[in-house]
């Protein structure tokens, strides 16, 4: 299978942060897998724009490093080298006056040029840069700006920066990452769902007895500790990443598969939700397991009420999914580092296999991580004599030996929606009303806990979560899938 590059005419991209962790990380490393691919034609710039005063050569070195550290890319040093040449770096500041003229130098004056600007800083300077980008006359018509997560801490601050982002940049000009969007499979179950006869027809109340979200990770809060204590899974994982798989999953066919028409259906699953009532929701935290931190000293806030586990229950009040639950997972510190999606189907009305057959079910699982790809459970005979007895098998399709090294090579998630930035598509980006959908559904639930004053209950490290959080499943008599590594 012959992979095919989209060809993009030469842009400049501006990474304001690029001397930062996500820049070093993701989003450089990233670029030079597409220099590779032969994706970033022959005059394009990146310019790394952040506070420290170092010179280009320094910031080239910066990368380099960062390459050799973070890259896939199975590229060679010339490469390397070429794709260096390509690099600048001015020192700014985002809420002062210097650099901004430099910046401006830098940039071509030519109307016809995209023109990024990379928001890779806190989002205390989000409003800031938008505004000094205007004040400095740093935009032209093909200007876009991209803006990390997290995008606001709440309904009242994510409307206000929707407010000021707005003053100063079209919706049109407006990415909001969530790169969970950009993953492979993510953008796979649109293709299972709208590409395929089979599915579609089963994807509703009437077929499908509920639906599992998980996403689980092996590590704990690391360096983010400050930060996530005041955010906590809820704010940090579901509201946006599994929100955002919820809305996918769920949502009617889009018209076509274009920005508005898409973001449209997702808008109508976030707005269609029920609020959650707090027997529904159990939050976790995760204790030391002797070896590593517990989460309240990796935080360093021996009373931190902050959940680093949720799972919960909810519903979709339309027709496709009345009265179908839809359960959420998400932690840290788990068994595993895992992400699925399973669509467990009800049972066939009536067995013509008696009892002893037993009870089965057929699941659709997709898998985010590890080892990306789709699981069919379908329902055959035991072999063997002895009467009919019956057995669930998998039909497993991994992407990697399907697709072969297409699926290997393809652009990982920071890849794709920077170069998706270039070409002015919008489609795995935030709308701004999503985002403030999102909001105003976590926010209530949030406030619950908080005047109640809930405390998270603790959880093993190393565990599946904490043991409320399988009664929550398994009072309705269904179980978790298990946390497959
Ligand atoms: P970081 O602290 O490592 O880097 C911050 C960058 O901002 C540095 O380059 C710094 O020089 C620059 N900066 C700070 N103040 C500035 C100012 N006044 N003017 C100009 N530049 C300034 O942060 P990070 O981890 O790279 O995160 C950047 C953004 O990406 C944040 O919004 C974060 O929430 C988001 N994010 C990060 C990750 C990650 O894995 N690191 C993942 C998802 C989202």
């Amino acid at each position: 299978m012959v992979s095919r590059v989209i060809p993009v005419d030469p842009f400049d991209l501006v990474i304001f942060g690029g001397t930062g962790d996500l820049a070093r990380r993701k989003i450089l490393p990233g670029l030079f897998r597409r220099y590779c691919s032969g994706q970033m034609p022959t005059g394009s710039r990146v310019i790394g724009a952040a506070r420290s005063e170092i010179t280009v050569e320094e910031y080239r070195e910066t990368v380099r490093e960062a390459i050799h550290e973070f890259s896939k890319a199975k590229c060679d040093e010339a490469a390397l080298e070429e794709f260096l040449a390509l690099l600048g770096y001015v020192a700014v500041d985002a809420r002062g006056e210097s650099g901004w003229g430099e910046l401006k130098e830098a940039l071509r004056d030519d109307d016809d040029i995209v023109r990024a600007f990379y928001f890779s800083v806190g989002p205390s300077l989000f409003g800031d840069l938008a505004e000094q980008l205007r004040t400095h006359g740093l935009t032209n018509p093909e200007v876009r700006i991209v803006v990390e997560k997290p995008f606001g801490h709440d309904l009242e601050s994510a409307r206000a920066l929707n407010a000021e982002l707005a003053r100063h940049f079209q919706e049109t000009q407006i990415y909001r990452i969530d790169h969970y969007l950009g993953k492979e499979t993510v953008q796979n179950l649109m293709a299972v769902r709208f590409g395929n006869m089979l599915f579609e027809p089963l994807w509703n109340a009437q077929y499908v007895d509920h639906i599992q979200i998980t996403v689980a990770e092996t590590v704990g809060v690391g360096g983010r500790g400050s930060y996530y204590d005041k955010s906590g899974a809820m704010r940090d994982m579901v509201q946006n990443h599994l929100m955002q798989l919820l809305c996918l999953i769920a949502m009617e066919p889009p018209a076509r598969f274009e920005p508005d028409a898409v973001r449209d259906e997702k808008l109508k699953v976030i707005r269609a939700l029920d609020p959650v009532d707090p027997e529904s929701i159990v939050r976790g935290q995760y204790t030391s397991d002797g070896e590593l931190n517990s989460y309240r000293e990796d935080v360093e806030n021996p009373a931190s009420k902050t959940e680093s586990f949720v799972a919960m229950k909810c519903y979709i009040s339309n027709w496709r999914w009345a009265n179908t639950p839809f359960y959420l997972r998400t932690g840290k510190r788990l068994s595993a580092q895992a992400s699925e999606i399973a669509v467990v189907f009800k049972d066939a009305p009536h067995s013509i296999f008696g009892m002893d057959a037993g009870r089965h079910r057929n699941m659709l699982s997709i898998r985010l991580q590890p080892n990306e790809g789709m699981t069919l459970g379908v329902t055959i005979k035991e072999p063997g004599p002895g009467g009919m007895r019956l057995v669930d098998v998998p039909l497993d399709m991994s992407f990697a030996d399907a697709l072969g090294p297409d699926a290997e090579d393809a652009p990982d998630a920071y890849e794709r929606l920077i170069m998706d930035v270039i070409r002015g598509n919008q489609t795995l980006f935030m709308r701004g009303d999503e985002v403030e959908a999102a909001w105003a559904w976590t926010d209530p639930l949030i406030e619950g806990w908080e005047r109640r004053g809930d405390h998270p209950k603790p959880y093993d490290a190393g565990s599946t979560g904490p043991d409320d959080a399988a009664f929550l499943i398994n009072k309705d008599g269904r179980r978790w899938r298990g946390i497959k590594t």
